[in-house]
């Protein structure tokens, strides 16, 4: 996704998730209206559904 992939430049950990670190440049933008890097809800949902899904793929 690669208006995640711009914001995550931002974030305070470069190793970010974006699904709970503090001083996440990703989850600042959820649902933050009037932001040029406006994230809709929906969207950053489905990235973390898509992110649990890769981590779940490193089990085997
Ligand atoms: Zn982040």
């Amino acid at each position: 996704m690669p208006d995640i992939g711009a914001l995550a430049d931002q974030c305070k950990f470069y190793n970010c998730t974006h699904l709970h670190e503090p001083g996440c440049a990703v989850m600042a933008e959820v649902d933050n209206e009037g932001s040029p890097h406006y994230i809709h809800p929906n969207r950053y949902r489905i990235y973390t559904e898509l992110s649990e899904e890769l981590n779940a793929g490193y089990k085997y």
